[in-house]
């Protein structure tokens, strides 16, 4: 039996914590598996570090930032690993790097190519717990690499999924996945399983659980993933495959304050225009979410896209370089707020309800999408919570 336990930040924020993880860790060696551990960055680390090179330039060159940011995992693992081997336990820490993680050059968003799993399945083998370094891989240079904000998520299922471990535990400080953010509606309750699909819908719209990428790579490696609370030994929530569970119609509400709008007025109304758009964007990694286009008017039209509030200010250096983008506006005062479930592929009505309620409240929709398992709706900052407060509960979610 090979686990995988993963521990986020608030997990480990303090030497004590970082104790109590590794007795949990001892609880699940004493137990007979095989573990390997990755952990993230102390809470609230990557964030000093990401504003001390803010501090000296708004773009950082990629290899240093990487260096930087990097480190705050590596003092993680040196720390359990330390602790581990205090408590008479055998045990090694391994950076990314050190661990085989291989991604490609995208410096602070690569992906992982390969893992070389020689060193690790020796150590495993010699009967060590292995604690990794989350959220950091190395280029074919040799470069550190990392892998993207609450890239940690993603080393442990890329690891459990090389390894083919029996199970991937994400620790954080939640029991587990909700209904809708608890510190938002009170009556949100937590799920016992839930499929892939509705878990990366419910973290691509921003339930902050986990990433949305580590999902999408555990859906394609088939890695069933547990996520629960390292705070009590409650049991978490299962995220595993669909055909395992009746379908509900709604799963959750999502809340994602992390869009910014992007409205293109006047565009020309010819073919090649949203290429050119979408492909200068693509050109600069911003990933764009919502798209809307209105039917042309007098041979213009507008356009509307959303991006990630942290990439503002690349889109708009993106748009101030190309002759189609005249008179663009922008507004980060929205929010994404997402229904979610499996059950509405087979029922029709899902959306009108939730069209219906926002109405009743006089919350106006800026924008819509929807997919065989979602409806999204941007709507102004200031209604985010209470829409999600107002669809809870018209999708009776609390029952
Ligand atoms: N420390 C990194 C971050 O804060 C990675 C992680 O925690 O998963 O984004
Ligand atoms: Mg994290």
């Amino acid at each position: 039996m090979l686990i995988v336990q993963k521990f986020g930040g608030t997990s480990v924020g303090t030497l004590e914590r970082i104790e109590a993880v590794a007795n949990r860790v001892i609880e699940t060696k004493n137990s007979g598996a095989d573990v390997v551990v990755v952990v993230s960055a102390m809470s609230g680390v990557t964030n000093q570090l990401v504003e001390y090179s803010e501090y000296f330039s708004k773009h950082p060159d990629g290899v240093a930032t990487d260096m930087l940011l990097s480190s705050g995992e590596q003092v993680t693992t040196a720390l359990l690993t330390i602790a581990l081997n205090a408590k008479g336990y055998a045990c090694v820490g391994l950076t990314g790097a050190m661990a085989g993680i291989m991604t490609d050059d995208v410096h602070t968003k690569a992906r992982i190519e390969k893992i070389d799993t020689t060193r690790l399945k020796a150590e495993l083998k010699a009967g060590r717990i292995v604690v990794v370094a989350g959220f950091q891989g190395i280029d074919d240079k040799g470069d550190i690499t990392t892998l993207g904000r609450g890239g940690s998520d993603l080393s442990a299922v890329a690891l459990a999924g090389a390894l083919e471990a029996d199970l991937c535990e994400i620790f954080t400080d939640v029991d587990g996945v909700y209904t809708t953010d608890p510190r938002i509606e009170k009556k949100a309750k937590k799920l016992e399983k839930i499929s892939y699909d509705e878990m990366l819908e419910l973290a691509s719209a921003g339930a902050k659980v986990l990433q949305n990428r580590s999902v999408e790579l555990a859906k394609k490696l088939n890695v069933k993933l547990i996520t629960r609370s390292s705070f009590n030994h409650n049991e978490g929530t299962l995220i595993a495959k669909e055909d395992n569970m009746e379908a509900v119609l709604v799963s959750g509400i999502a809340l994602d304050k992390n869009q910014a709008r992007v409205t293109l007025r006047g565009v020309v109304d010819k073919p090649g225009i949203a290429a050119e758009i979408f492909t200068a964007l693509a050109h600069q990694n911003i990933n764009v979410d919502m798209i809307i286009q209105n039917v042309g008017h007098d041979g213009t039209t507008n356009l509307g896209f959303t991006v990630p509030q942290n990439e503002l200010e690349l889109a708009k250096e993106t748009m101030q370089k190309l002759s189609a983008a005249k008179h663009v506006e922008y507004d980060d005062a929205i929010v994404k707020v997402s229904v979610i479930g499996v059950g509405m592929k087979s029922h029709s009505g899902v959306a009108c309800l939730a069209f219906e309620t926002l109405a009743k409240e006089g919350i106006n929709i800026q924008m819509i999408s929807t997919s065989e398992i979602k409806i999204s709706m941007i709507v102004d900052q200031k209604y985010g919570e209470l829409a999600v407060r107002v669809l809870h509960d018209a999708y009776k979610l609390d029952k």
